[in-house]
């Protein structure tokens, strides 16, 4: 049967070998559709959105999502019949997550601090949330109403007062969100959602849309977008950076799972599909030192795919050039490996897992030993799901309460403060040829 047949989950062995990290970077397995190569189809759309707002709007809701709009903003009613008519189960599992996410996000808020100088001299970083923010939450392929939370929850935390929602326009719907997408956004206070989705939505949040002769239609400017999303969100968020900021390119799901023998192979193939079925463009890399682990879990692989719902798209994910099976030598050769592909999850599967899970330095998040598969995270762990994919989190880290703040220093000298540096401020104002830096001292003190 060529649906659970898994040839085609690439090995790659690199047992003996010796790639520094240039070598591992240029060779680790990695989607054909990627920030680069959805460029240019972004790049136009961005520029659509910017040039004919809420004509492009309603353009591309009829070509991706098959709907016909009005305008983007979602009506109150709609957002109070949704969570009038939220299952009561999945209404308590919500509030659930919202309560583990809020203590986390909480207890993340940094301190102000402060710094004397001589007498009269100090310097202060005070955080300062944005003021305003677009919150994207996915729904293409599947409908996200936990990215509603965990784009959320931060942002409350941070202290942000205007808070917009974004996903796209359902065509089961009425052209709204789907309705679990708005009784989450409605659980959460918020009032500001529009039925957009993909590049077009971020161009709209980033850019702003107004509507001639119906304010009713205007989308207001951001100062930060922020949630996960596929090529083209992660795409269009990439290309608005620095107009706004971003929390990082949250991009197709990615699965990495360092393990040895000891792992159980069903708990690393149901990890492995449960990311898989995501999106076609979602990896899952299995990187282990344990030849019996890759086989049985090949085995294992064949046997629940064929079980699993989206059996297609998770074939297609597993497949696809971003996913493989490593082979190492050795747990140390595994965690530079995993170092280097820096993903989005990592998994620990292994003896001593907290341990190896301490050596690893990039990675979205980490999940250590074998009761906290990533599905946890993507619901109910209490840490964030929106989290830096494509190697980005070598520099980026997950959505978190600093996504929506800003460090303000604020320097506060009296005369004798002043006094006490003048010389030295003076003096590096003439080395850098700057003389009416120093003047503005100099005046100061023959006041
Ligand atoms: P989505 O909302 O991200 O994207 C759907 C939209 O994409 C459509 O409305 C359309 O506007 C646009 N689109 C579709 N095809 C297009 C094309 N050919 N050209 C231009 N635009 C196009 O929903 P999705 O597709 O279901 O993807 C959700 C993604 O979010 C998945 O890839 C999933 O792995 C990812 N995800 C990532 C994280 C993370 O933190 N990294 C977390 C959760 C989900």
């Amino acid at each position: 049967n060529p649906d659970t047949d898994f040839s085609e989950l690439a090995t790659i062995d690199w047992r003996g070998a010796k790639l520094n990290r240039a070598q591992l970077k240029a060779k680790l397995p990695r989607p054909e559709m990627n920030s680069q190569t959805a460029a240019e189809v972004v790049q136009q759309i961005i520029n659509d959105v910017r040039e004919h707002g809420m004509e492009t709007l309603k353009d591309l809701a009829k070509r991706f999502d098959k709907v016909e709009l009005e305008h983007t903003r979602v009506p109150q009613a709609e957002l109070d019949r949704a969570l009038n008519e939220l299952d009561p189960q999945v209404r308590l599992a919500l509030e659930e997550s919202i309560k583990r996410a809020r203590s986390f996000a909480q207890a993340q808020l940094p301190q102000d601090v402060t710094v004397e100088y001589g007498h009269g001299g100090t310097v202060t970083q005070r955080w300062v949330p944005v003021r305003r923010v677009g919150l994207y939450v996915p729904g293409g392929l599947a409908v996200y109403p936990s990215s509603v939370i965990m784009n959320t929850i931060p942002a409350q935390a941070a202290g942000v007062t205007s808070l917009a929602l974004a996903s796209p326009p359902q065509a089961d719907f009425g052209g709204l969100p789907h309705p679990t997408i708005l009784a989450a956004a409605k659980l959460l206070g918020i009032t500001e959602v529009h039925a957009m989705g993909g590049a077009q939505a971020v161009a709209a949040f980033a850019y702003g849309v107004q509507v001639p002769n119906d304010q009713r239609g205007d989308i207001e400017p951001v100062d930060v977008i922020s949630g996960p999303g596929n090529v083209f969100v992660a795409t269009a968020k990439r290309l608005v950076k620095g107009v706004v900021g971003i929390d990082a390119e949250a991009g197709p799901t990615e699965i990495a799972i360092l393990a040895d023998e000891t792992a159980n192979a069903s708990f690393v193939a149901a990890d492995m599909i449960s990311q898989a079925e995501h999106d076609a463009n979602a990896a899952a890399v299995l990187v282990t030192d344990s030849p019996a682990l890759a086989t049985a879990v090949r085995a294992e692989l064949s046997t629940q795919v064929a079980a699993t719902k989206h059996t297609e798209r998770v074939q297609q994910a597993l497949s696809g050039r971003q996913s493989a099976i490593i082979l190492v030598d050795d747990l140390d050769q595994g965690v530079e490996v995993c170092n280097a592909y820096a993903a989005e999850h990592l998994e620990i599967l292994t003896i001593n897992a907290a341990e190896v899970a301490a050596r690893i330095n990039a990675a979205g998040a980490i999940f250590v030993g074998e009761f906290a598969p990533v599905s946890l995270g993507d619901y109910c762990a209490g840490s964030n799901h929106v989290l830096p994919t494509s190697g980005t989190a070598l520099h980026a880290s997950g959505l978190n309460v600093n996504t929506f703040l800003k460090a303000i220093q604020v320097i506060n000298y009296d005369k004798s403060a002043l006094a006490e540096v003048a010389t030295h401020v003076i003096n590096l104002a003439n080395a850098e040829d700057l003389p009416a830096h120093g003047d503005a001292v100099a005046v100061r003190q023959a006041h």
